[in-house]
Protein backbone atom coordinates (compact mmCIF):
# COMPACT_ATOMS: atom_id res chain seq x y z
CA UNK A 1 0.00 0.00 0.00
CA UNK A 2 1.31 3.56 -0.64
CA UNK A 3 1.28 5.63 2.13
CA UNK A 4 -0.26 8.75 0.48
CA UNK A 5 -3.64 6.05 0.45
CA UNK A 6 -3.48 6.03 4.03
CA UNK A 7 -5.69 9.46 4.85
CA UNK A 8 -8.09 8.11 1.99
CA UNK A 9 -8.76 4.91 3.33
CA UNK A 10 -8.55 6.68 7.19
CA UNK A 11 -11.63 9.14 5.69
CA UNK A 12 -13.35 6.31 3.75
CA UNK A 13 -13.24 4.15 7.45
CA UNK A 14 -14.53 7.55 8.97
CA UNK A 15 -18.15 6.88 8.57
CA UNK A 16 -19.93 3.38 9.29
CA UNK A 17 -20.05 1.17 6.08
CA UNK A 18 -21.18 -1.83 5.12
CA UNK A 19 -18.12 -3.90 5.31
CA UNK A 20 -17.35 -7.67 4.09
CA UNK A 21 -13.87 -9.22 5.18
CA UNK A 22 -13.00 -12.85 3.56
CA UNK A 23 -10.02 -14.99 4.11
CA UNK A 24 -9.00 -17.95 2.02
CA UNK A 25 -10.73 -21.79 1.52
CA UNK A 26 -9.60 -24.46 4.17
CA UNK A 27 -8.77 -20.96 6.41
CA UNK A 28 -6.14 -21.27 8.69
CA UNK A 29 -5.27 -19.54 12.15
CA UNK A 30 -4.01 -16.61 10.17
CA UNK A 31 -6.53 -16.22 7.59
CA UNK A 32 -9.24 -16.47 10.80
CA UNK A 33 -7.20 -14.86 13.38
CA UNK A 34 -6.20 -11.65 10.68
CA UNK A 35 -9.86 -11.36 9.61
CA UNK A 36 -11.61 -11.74 12.95
CA UNK A 37 -9.23 -9.10 14.34
CA UNK A 38 -9.87 -6.89 11.78
CA UNK A 39 -13.55 -7.57 12.28
CA UNK A 40 -13.46 -6.51 15.92
CA UNK A 41 -11.05 -3.39 14.89
CA UNK A 42 -13.88 -2.19 12.41
CA UNK A 43 -16.67 -3.03 14.67
CA UNK A 44 -15.18 -0.59 17.34
CA UNK A 45 -15.81 2.13 14.74
CA UNK A 46 -19.52 0.85 14.05
CA UNK A 47 -18.85 -0.46 10.73
CA UNK A 48 -21.34 -3.37 9.50
CA UNK A 49 -18.55 -5.84 9.21
CA UNK A 50 -19.26 -9.42 8.78
CA UNK A 51 -16.85 -12.35 8.52
CA UNK A 52 -17.63 -14.58 5.41
CA UNK A 53 -15.22 -17.71 5.29
CA UNK A 54 -15.57 -19.77 1.79
CA UNK A 55 -16.01 -22.79 3.86
CA UNK A 56 -15.63 -24.11 7.30
CA UNK A 57 -12.52 -24.84 9.08
CA UNK A 58 -10.86 -26.87 12.26
CA UNK A 59 -12.37 -26.76 15.74
CA UNK A 60 -9.09 -25.64 17.25
CA UNK A 61 -9.67 -21.96 15.69
CA UNK A 62 -13.86 -22.30 16.88
CA UNK A 63 -13.20 -20.44 20.51
CA UNK A 64 -11.72 -17.35 18.21
CA UNK A 65 -13.65 -14.45 20.17
CA UNK A 66 -15.68 -12.99 17.33
CA UNK A 67 -16.11 -16.66 15.90
CA UNK A 68 -19.79 -17.26 16.57
CA UNK A 69 -20.81 -14.15 14.35
CA UNK A 70 -18.24 -15.72 11.23
CA UNK A 71 -20.88 -16.87 8.53
CA UNK A 72 -19.47 -20.11 6.23
CA UNK A 73 -20.39 -19.68 2.22
CA UNK A 74 -20.67 -22.60 1.43
CA UNK A 75 -24.03 -23.59 3.55
CA UNK A 76 -25.36 -20.05 3.37
CA UNK A 77 -24.90 -18.62 0.09
CA UNK A 78 -27.47 -16.52 -0.59
CA UNK A 79 -27.05 -14.91 2.36
CA UNK A 80 -23.59 -14.37 1.91
CA UNK A 81 -24.09 -13.41 -1.35
CA UNK A 82 -26.52 -10.84 -0.77
CA UNK A 83 -23.72 -9.03 1.96
CA UNK A 84 -21.45 -8.92 -1.16
CA UNK A 85 -24.07 -7.39 -3.31
CA UNK A 86 -24.61 -4.81 -0.55
CA UNK A 87 -20.87 -4.46 0.75
CA UNK A 88 -19.21 -0.96 -0.04
CA UNK A 89 -15.83 -2.19 1.01
CA UNK A 90 -14.36 -5.89 0.82
CA UNK A 91 -11.42 -6.44 2.39
CA UNK A 92 -9.48 -9.44 1.21
CA UNK A 93 -7.07 -11.50 4.10
CA UNK A 94 -4.68 -13.66 4.03
CA UNK A 95 -4.96 -14.52 -0.24
CA UNK A 96 -3.39 -13.33 -3.21
CA UNK A 97 -6.18 -13.96 -5.89
CA UNK A 98 -10.30 -14.92 -5.84
CA UNK A 99 -9.84 -18.54 -6.77
CA UNK A 100 -8.53 -18.85 -3.41
CA UNK A 101 -11.79 -18.42 -1.99
CA UNK A 102 -13.66 -20.90 -4.33
CA UNK A 103 -16.78 -20.58 -5.55
CA UNK A 104 -16.67 -17.56 -3.63
CA UNK A 105 -14.31 -15.89 -6.12
CA UNK A 106 -17.66 -15.40 -8.53
CA UNK A 107 -19.67 -12.84 -6.19
CA UNK A 108 -16.55 -11.39 -5.30
CA UNK A 109 -15.38 -10.51 -8.80
CA UNK A 110 -18.89 -9.38 -9.67
CA UNK A 111 -19.14 -7.18 -6.54
CA UNK A 112 -18.56 -3.38 -7.35
CA UNK A 113 -17.49 -2.98 -3.87
CA UNK A 114 -13.91 -1.25 -3.06
CA UNK A 115 -11.63 -4.12 -2.37
CA UNK A 116 -8.85 -3.86 0.33
CA UNK A 117 -6.30 -6.90 -0.14
CA UNK A 118 -3.56 -7.31 2.76
CA UNK A 119 -1.69 -10.70 2.10
CA UNK A 120 2.02 -12.09 2.42
CA UNK A 121 1.63 -14.60 -0.29
CA UNK A 122 3.73 -13.89 -3.28
CA UNK A 123 2.38 -12.87 -7.34
CA UNK A 124 -1.05 -11.20 -5.88
CA UNK A 125 -3.22 -10.42 -8.32
CA UNK A 126 -4.15 -6.63 -9.15
CA UNK A 127 -7.65 -6.64 -8.05
CA UNK A 128 -8.02 -4.54 -5.34
CA UNK A 129 -8.00 -0.35 -5.41
CA UNK A 130 -5.80 -0.54 -2.20
CA UNK A 131 -3.18 -3.57 -2.15
CA UNK A 132 -0.84 -3.93 1.33
CA UNK A 133 1.43 -7.12 -0.22
CA UNK A 134 4.26 -7.86 1.35
CA UNK A 135 5.81 -11.43 1.20
CA UNK A 136 8.29 -10.86 3.64
CA UNK A 137 5.51 -10.22 6.49
CA UNK A 138 5.34 -13.46 8.71
CA UNK A 139 1.61 -13.73 9.00
CA UNK A 140 -1.20 -11.53 7.83
CA UNK A 141 -2.11 -10.85 11.39
CA UNK A 142 1.53 -9.03 11.62
CA UNK A 143 0.66 -7.31 8.90
CA UNK A 144 -3.21 -6.08 9.94
CA UNK A 145 -1.74 -4.69 13.20
CA UNK A 146 0.65 -2.67 10.57
CA UNK A 147 -2.41 -1.58 9.23
CA UNK A 148 -3.93 -0.83 12.08
CA UNK A 149 -0.69 1.21 12.88
CA UNK A 150 -0.66 3.09 9.97
CA UNK A 151 -4.13 4.46 11.20
CA UNK A 152 -2.82 5.85 14.25
CA UNK A 153 -5.08 3.71 16.21
CA UNK A 154 -2.58 1.23 17.87
CA UNK A 155 -4.18 1.99 20.91
CA UNK A 156 -7.67 0.54 19.70
CA UNK A 157 -6.24 -2.72 19.92
CA UNK A 158 -8.32 -4.21 22.55
CA UNK A 159 -8.11 -8.10 24.32
CA UNK A 160 -10.15 -9.38 21.21
CA UNK A 161 -8.53 -7.77 18.46
CA UNK A 162 -4.84 -8.69 20.28
CA UNK A 163 -6.10 -12.38 20.78
CA UNK A 164 -7.07 -13.10 17.17
CA UNK A 165 -3.78 -11.37 15.90
CA UNK A 166 -1.93 -13.10 18.27
CA UNK A 167 -2.88 -16.63 17.02
CA UNK A 168 -2.42 -16.26 13.30
CA UNK A 169 1.12 -15.03 14.35
CA UNK A 170 1.57 -18.22 16.06
CA UNK A 171 0.61 -20.22 13.82
CA UNK A 172 2.29 -19.06 10.61
CA UNK A 173 5.16 -18.48 12.22
CA UNK A 174 5.22 -22.34 13.73
CA UNK A 175 5.50 -20.89 17.52
CA UNK A 176 7.64 -18.07 16.21
CA UNK A 177 10.47 -20.26 14.93
CA UNK A 178 10.43 -20.03 10.75
CA UNK A 179 12.68 -17.15 9.04
CA UNK A 180 10.03 -15.06 8.28
CA UNK A 181 10.05 -14.46 12.60
CA UNK A 182 11.91 -11.24 12.83
CA UNK A 183 12.85 -8.84 15.87
CA UNK A 184 9.87 -6.92 14.77
CA UNK A 185 7.13 -10.17 15.43
CA UNK A 186 8.04 -10.28 18.31
CA UNK A 187 7.95 -6.56 19.29
CA UNK A 188 4.45 -6.67 18.15
CA UNK A 189 3.89 -10.27 20.24
CA UNK A 190 5.41 -8.00 23.15
CA UNK A 191 2.18 -5.38 22.19
CA UNK A 192 -0.07 -7.90 21.91
CA UNK A 193 0.16 -9.49 25.11
CA UNK A 194 0.61 -6.23 27.19
CA UNK A 195 -2.75 -5.35 25.32
CA UNK A 196 -4.57 -8.57 26.61
CA UNK A 197 -3.49 -11.59 24.26
CA UNK A 198 -3.14 -14.66 26.82
CA UNK A 199 0.00 -16.10 24.99
CA UNK A 200 0.31 -19.60 27.18
CA UNK A 201 -3.93 -20.06 26.72
CA UNK A 202 -3.73 -19.31 23.28
CA UNK A 203 -1.25 -21.92 22.35
CA UNK A 204 -3.17 -24.34 24.73
CA UNK A 205 -6.48 -23.73 22.53
CA UNK A 206 -4.56 -24.33 19.52
CA UNK A 207 -2.28 -26.93 19.85
CA UNK A 208 -3.52 -29.01 23.10
CA UNK A 209 -6.96 -29.82 22.03
CA UNK A 210 -6.37 -32.68 19.91
CA UNK A 211 -8.33 -35.77 20.17
CA UNK A 212 -7.39 -39.27 20.80
CA UNK A 213 -8.08 -40.29 17.05
CA UNK A 214 -5.90 -37.40 15.51
CA UNK A 215 -3.19 -38.81 17.74
CA UNK A 216 -3.62 -42.40 16.04
CA UNK A 217 -3.70 -40.59 12.73
CA UNK A 218 -0.53 -38.85 13.41
CA UNK A 219 1.21 -42.49 14.05
CA UNK A 220 -0.15 -43.69 11.03
CA UNK A 221 1.32 -40.74 8.93
CA UNK A 222 4.67 -40.92 10.36
CA UNK A 223 4.53 -45.11 9.67
CA UNK A 224 4.10 -44.03 6.02
CA UNK A 225 6.98 -41.49 6.33
CA UNK A 226 9.53 -42.04 3.33
CA UNK A 227 12.99 -40.58 2.71
CA UNK A 228 14.89 -39.87 -0.48
CA UNK A 229 18.13 -39.30 1.46
CA UNK A 230 20.27 -38.38 -1.86
CA UNK A 231 17.26 -36.05 -2.61
CA UNK A 232 16.99 -34.40 1.18
CA UNK A 233 13.57 -35.17 0.70
CA UNK A 234 10.62 -36.55 2.53
CA UNK A 235 7.49 -37.61 2.19
CA UNK A 236 4.04 -38.61 3.61
CA UNK A 237 0.65 -39.99 2.19
CA UNK A 238 -2.28 -40.77 3.88
CA UNK A 239 -5.46 -42.69 1.80
CA UNK A 240 -9.20 -42.05 2.19
CA UNK A 241 -9.42 -45.10 3.87
CA UNK A 242 -6.59 -44.42 6.63
CA UNK A 243 -8.39 -40.99 7.21
CA UNK A 244 -12.12 -42.89 7.84
CA UNK A 245 -9.75 -45.40 10.02
CA UNK A 246 -9.23 -42.74 12.70
CA UNK A 247 -12.01 -40.85 12.14
CA UNK A 248 -10.50 -38.17 10.28
CA UNK A 249 -11.91 -34.23 10.83
CA UNK A 250 -11.29 -31.53 9.39
CA UNK A 251 -7.70 -29.92 10.45
CA UNK A 252 -6.36 -33.03 11.69
CA UNK A 253 -3.52 -33.46 9.43
CA UNK A 254 -2.52 -29.75 9.83
CA UNK A 255 1.15 -29.53 11.05
CA UNK A 256 2.14 -33.52 9.54
CA UNK A 257 4.01 -32.50 7.11
CA UNK A 258 6.03 -30.61 9.46
CA UNK A 259 7.53 -33.88 10.90
CA UNK A 260 9.04 -34.43 7.63
CA UNK A 261 10.76 -31.57 7.73
CA UNK A 262 12.12 -32.10 10.89
CA UNK A 263 14.63 -35.22 9.92
CA UNK A 264 18.27 -34.16 9.82
CA UNK A 265 19.51 -33.39 6.49
CA UNK A 266 15.90 -33.28 5.13
CA UNK A 267 15.16 -30.06 3.67
CA UNK A 268 12.25 -30.46 1.54
CA UNK A 269 9.07 -32.18 2.78
CA UNK A 270 5.63 -33.31 1.27
CA UNK A 271 2.28 -34.68 2.31
CA UNK A 272 -0.35 -36.26 -0.16
CA UNK A 273 -3.61 -36.35 1.05
CA UNK A 274 -6.42 -37.96 -0.77
CA UNK A 275 -9.94 -35.79 -0.66
CA UNK A 276 -12.39 -38.81 -2.19
CA UNK A 277 -15.40 -36.18 -2.02
CA UNK A 278 -13.37 -33.59 -4.12
CA UNK A 279 -11.69 -36.35 -6.32
CA UNK A 280 -7.99 -34.64 -5.70
CA UNK A 281 -5.14 -35.45 -3.67
CA UNK A 282 -4.06 -32.65 -1.65
CA UNK A 283 -0.56 -31.68 -1.50
CA UNK A 284 1.20 -29.38 1.51
CA UNK A 285 5.05 -28.84 0.46
CA UNK A 286 7.53 -27.39 3.08
CA UNK A 287 11.11 -27.06 2.81
CA UNK A 288 14.09 -25.25 4.28
CA UNK A 289 16.58 -22.57 2.57
CA UNK A 290 16.37 -21.22 -0.60
CA UNK A 291 14.14 -24.12 -2.12
CA UNK A 292 10.98 -22.45 -3.55
CA UNK A 293 8.26 -24.76 -3.07
CA UNK A 294 6.02 -21.80 -4.33
CA UNK A 295 7.41 -22.29 -7.70
CA UNK A 296 7.67 -26.08 -7.28
CA UNK A 297 4.12 -25.94 -6.93
CA UNK A 298 3.28 -23.36 -9.42
CA UNK A 299 4.98 -25.90 -12.08
CA UNK A 300 3.49 -28.71 -11.19
CA UNK A 301 0.62 -28.95 -8.62
CA UNK A 302 -1.74 -26.21 -9.45
CA UNK A 303 -0.62 -24.23 -6.49
CA UNK A 304 1.66 -22.05 -4.64
CA UNK A 305 1.93 -20.08 -1.41
CA UNK A 306 5.46 -19.03 -0.20
CA UNK A 307 9.00 -19.95 -0.58
CA UNK A 308 8.97 -22.53 2.32
CA UNK A 309 5.42 -22.83 2.57
CA UNK A 310 3.04 -24.10 -0.51
CA UNK A 311 0.21 -25.96 -1.02
CA UNK A 312 -1.34 -27.91 -4.51
CA UNK A 313 -3.65 -30.34 -5.87
CA UNK A 314 -3.30 -33.26 -7.60
CA UNK A 315 -6.67 -34.96 -10.21
CA UNK A 316 -4.95 -38.54 -10.41
CA UNK A 317 -5.11 -40.93 -8.00
CA UNK A 318 -3.02 -41.24 -4.74
CA UNK A 319 -0.31 -43.70 -6.00
CA UNK A 320 -0.34 -41.74 -9.00
CA UNK A 321 0.91 -38.36 -7.59
CA UNK A 322 3.41 -40.03 -5.75
CA UNK A 323 4.90 -41.68 -8.59
CA UNK A 324 4.80 -38.40 -10.59
CA UNK A 325 6.32 -36.56 -7.70
CA UNK A 326 9.09 -38.94 -7.72
CA UNK A 327 9.81 -38.05 -10.97
CA UNK A 328 9.76 -34.61 -11.47
CA UNK A 329 12.22 -34.45 -7.95
CA UNK A 330 15.03 -35.72 -10.48
CA UNK A 331 14.37 -32.58 -11.91
CA UNK A 332 16.05 -30.69 -8.81
CA UNK A 333 18.87 -32.97 -8.19
CA UNK A 334 21.26 -30.15 -8.46
CA UNK A 335 19.16 -27.66 -6.15
CA UNK A 336 17.81 -30.57 -3.43
CA UNK A 337 21.82 -32.47 -3.09
CA UNK A 338 23.71 -29.29 -2.40
P1 LIG B 1 -0.92 -25.57 3.43
O1 LIG B 1 0.07 -26.55 2.92
O2 LIG B 1 -0.80 -25.38 4.92
O3 LIG B 1 -2.32 -25.83 2.97
O4 LIG B 1 -0.55 -24.17 2.77
C1 LIG B 1 0.72 -23.62 2.86
C2 LIG B 1 0.73 -22.22 2.28
O5 LIG B 1 0.45 -22.28 0.89
C3 LIG B 1 -0.35 -21.31 2.88
O6 LIG B 1 0.17 -20.01 2.93
C4 LIG B 1 -1.48 -21.41 1.90
O7 LIG B 1 -2.25 -20.25 1.91
C5 LIG B 1 -0.76 -21.61 0.58
N1 LIG B 1 -1.54 -22.48 -0.30
C6 LIG B 1 -2.09 -23.68 0.00
N2 LIG B 1 -2.72 -24.23 -1.06
C7 LIG B 1 -2.57 -23.36 -2.08
C8 LIG B 1 -3.00 -23.35 -3.45
O8 LIG B 1 -3.65 -24.28 -3.93
N3 LIG B 1 -2.64 -22.26 -4.19
C9 LIG B 1 -1.92 -21.22 -3.67
N4 LIG B 1 -1.62 -20.18 -4.47
N5 LIG B 1 -1.50 -21.20 -2.39
C10 LIG B 1 -1.81 -22.24 -1.60
MN1 LIG C 1 -0.87 -16.54 6.22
Amino acid sequence: MIKTQIPELKTLLSTPQDIVIVPHKNPDGDAMGSTLGLYHYLKAYNHKATVIAPNDYPDFLKWLPGDDAVLIFESNRDHCEALINKAQLIFTLDFNAFHRTGDMAVPLEQSSATKIMIDHHQQPDNYAKYTYSDVSMSSTCEMVFNFIEMLNDVEKINADIATCLYTGIMTDTGSFRFPSTTRRTHQVIGDLIKRGAKNSEIHNNIYDTNSYSRLQLLGRAMQNLKVIPELRTAYITLSQAELDEFNFKKGDTEGFVNYGLSLKDIIFAAIFIENEQDNIVKISLRSKGSFSVNEFSRAHFNGGGHTNAAGGRSEDNLQTTVEKFISILQQYKNELSQ
